[in-house]
């Protein structure tokens, strides 16, 4: 139980609302804003107080949560005054995907205002988020992991601590880049199937229940198939995510071929219109031009 702590939460999009509603649901007292109020103000019926400004929602509380888009927003709304406005001995729960510079330039915003930090991205998406099934990948000082593991039960069924902060944020790295290279090659497949005349729900039949039946592969898939792709993650997301393990992997010289190529291919897909759409419409970019 996350007891009568309370958590202020800083966007409640797809994810954020669903993890403040399991919040709620474990007992705690949920502080809630988001940029569009519209977002956050269903959450008043659950049981969450919904602030006009973010300074607010922070003010007294125990735990801040972040789950906004990108480190640059988050450091945007954090860096004006929600530090030092939280309760003495207050932690940061960083839940928001913001790769490795991301994650440091906030660490660094956190030990500045001395708050305690703990880098903590997620798996999972829309339908995990809202059952408390997310699989939190934590890590930063202990004492910080003490305190957190309540509100982590509340949003998640497993908490991977990792030690110093950062090492949450560089496994979630290594899993994005097989999430987003698996969308790559199965949108690419779909469509290869398409133009030479195979049955795409053919092939979802052939390897469902195998081991190359990914069950990912077959939600994500069947979205490609129908060419209908309602958001869980959105694909405008997954870009962000795809250009982080390049950031990552840039700064190591070493090419990711694989990863610039899905890179590309998400771009087409925003440009054309897709972005808002989930990650599966990725497939747009690649389908068949000519039938
Ligand atoms: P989302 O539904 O698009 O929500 C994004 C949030 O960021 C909203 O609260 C949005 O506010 C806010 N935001 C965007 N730009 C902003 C700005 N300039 N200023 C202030 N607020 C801004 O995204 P989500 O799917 O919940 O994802 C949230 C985070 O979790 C991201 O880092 C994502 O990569 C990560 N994540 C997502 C999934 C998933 O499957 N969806 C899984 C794991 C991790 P508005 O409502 O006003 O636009």
């Amino acid at each position: 139980m996350a007891g009568n702590a309370k958590v202020a939460l800083l966007g409640t999009g797809i994810m954020g609302a669903a993890m403040a509603r399991n919040l709620i649901e474990a007992g705690t007292e949920v502080r809630a804003w988001n940029r569009s109020r519209e977002k956050a103000q269903p959450l008043a019926s659950d049981g969450a107080a919904v602030f006009e400004d973010p300074v607010e929602a922070a003010s007294g509380a125990d735990f801040l949560l972040t789950m906004l888009s990108d480190a640059d927003v988050i450091e945007g709304v954090v860096g004006n005054g929600v530090l030092p406005a939280l309760a003495d001995g207050a932690v940061w729960l960083q839940m928001s995907t913001v790769g490795e510079r991301g994650n440091e330039n906030l660490a660094r915003l956190a030990a500045e205002n001395d708050v305690a930090y703990v880098d903590a991205p997620v798996l999972g998406t829309k339908a995990p988020a809202e059952q408390g099934q997310l699989v939190v990948l934590a890590s930063g000082p202990e004492d910080a992991r003490r305190k957190s593991e309540p509100v982590f039960d509340a949003v998640g069924s497993k908490t991977v601590w990792l030690g110093e902060a950062g090492e949450g944020s560089r496994l979630k790295l290594v899993v994005n880049n097989w999430i987003v290279g698996l969308l790559g090659v199965l949108a690419e497949t779909i469509s290869f199937a398409r133009a030479t005349g195979v049955d795409p729900q053919k092939f979802l039949e052939t390897i469902e229940g195998g081991p190359l039946g990914l069950p990912y592969a077959q939600m994500k898939g069947a979205m490609m198939v129908a060419e209908d792709f309602p958001t869980s993650f959105s694909a405008k997301l997954a870009r962000k995510d795809a250009g982080l393990v390049l950031d990552a992997a840039r700064d190591r010289a070493l090419d990711m071929a694989l990863a610039s190529a899905v890179a590309a291919r998400f771009d087409e897909a925003i440009e054309a219109g897709h972005g808002e759409e989930d990650m599966a419409a990725i497939y747009q970019a690649a389908k068949p031009r000519q039938q």
